[in-house]
């Protein structure tokens, strides 16, 4: 048994000054061209592990800048041309898995966005998460790692999640949730990456990780993520490797990052792995893992 003390390695979750998510602005009326009416709304790719992330830069990206008089039907825009994917990609009539029954239930976990209906804000489980990693900066054990902390999150949440490979993709904070040259015709996928601070400026200081999703959100008042992101901190990740343990943690900062990704905010409790400060939790506890299977369990839809 390891007690909660002082880490060893550099704070990978430091108390951030908690602010208030700062709220999107009023949406303005808005005409899609091509998908069923969908309001892209693109928040800033990674969630993340500072609050103070969100402050102030949450930022909406439309998708449909552009105004048809008629729009055309969903599926006769021409590849190549659409600024979405055609809907319903892999999408199946029934839950892919479900979550891991629960040995306990904990209220210790809290959602990063919550729908108008009280349910938080979540994939849909009818369709695989894909995910590309590119891991250019990693630890020669990176594959194993991310692959363990996968495999666990898939886990709590029932969620099927599809390794699609390497990348060379650099994370950034408005990242395009579609970029059919480099991903093809479906919503980019999950994007785990070693990166610097000089890539990625949140990471400067101690966060280690930033992880995070983005939502559409359609005029039937369906919403959902689409596609997410992890940004590692790459050399605190290699002194996190260089320490007793070292891929444990790694693992467990990797399996903090996805579960901002799947939709958990962070929670003051130091049992649960979605604590924003370094603890000695490796796994999902309780409270995660009753957060997790909720947003597991979230809605299907074809229309996206
Ligand atoms: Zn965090």
């Amino acid at each position: 048994m390891e007690p909660y003390g002082s880490p060893e390695w550099p704070d990978p979750y430091p108390p951030p000054p908690y602010q208030q998510h700062a709220k999107p602005p009023p949406r303005p009326p808005i005409k899609h061209s091509s998908i069923a009416a969908i309001l892209f709304l693109f928040g800033v790719l990674g969630l993340v592990c500072a609050s103070a992330y969100f402050s102030g830069e949450l930022q909406q990206f439309w998708s449909d800048s552009t105004t048809q008089s008629q729009a055309p039907r969903p599926g006769l825009v021409p590849f190549g041309q659409r600024q979405d994917p055609l809907p319903g990609f892999e999408e199946a009539d029934a839950p892919l898995g479900t979550p891991a029954p629960l040995q306990r239930t904990s209220t210790s976990y809290k959602f990063l966005a919550v729908k108008e209906d009280g349910t938080p804000l979540a994939y849909s489980p009818c369709r695989p998460i894909h995910y590309v990693v590119n891991a250019d900066l990693a630890p020669t054990s990176w594959y194993s790692m991310v692959e363990d902390a996968v495999r666990q999150a898939s886990l709590a949440s029932g969620l099927q999640f599809i390794y699609d490979g390497p990348t060379s993709e650099i994370p950034t904070s408005n990242r395009a949730g579609y970029q059919p040259t480099t991903y093809g015709d479906r919503w980019a996928p999950v994007l785990i990456a070693w990166t610097t601070p000089e890539q990625v400026p949140r990471l400067t200081g101690q966060t280690v990780g930033l992880g995070g999703s983005s939502s559409i959100g359609l005029s039937n008042g369906y919403k959902a993520y689409v596609t997410g992101s992890v940004s590692l901190d790459a050399p605190q990740f290699a002194g996190i490797m260089d320490s007793p343990q070292g891929k444990e943690v790694g693992t467990a900062v990797i399996m903090h990052e996805l579960g901002h990704v799947l939709g958990l905010d962070h929670v003051d409790d130091p049992r649960q792995l979605m604590y924003d400060q370094a603890s000695w939790v490796r796994e999902y506890a309780a409270g995660d893992k009753t957060g997790l299977a909720q947003l597991g369990s979230g809605p299907c839809s074809k229309d996206f």
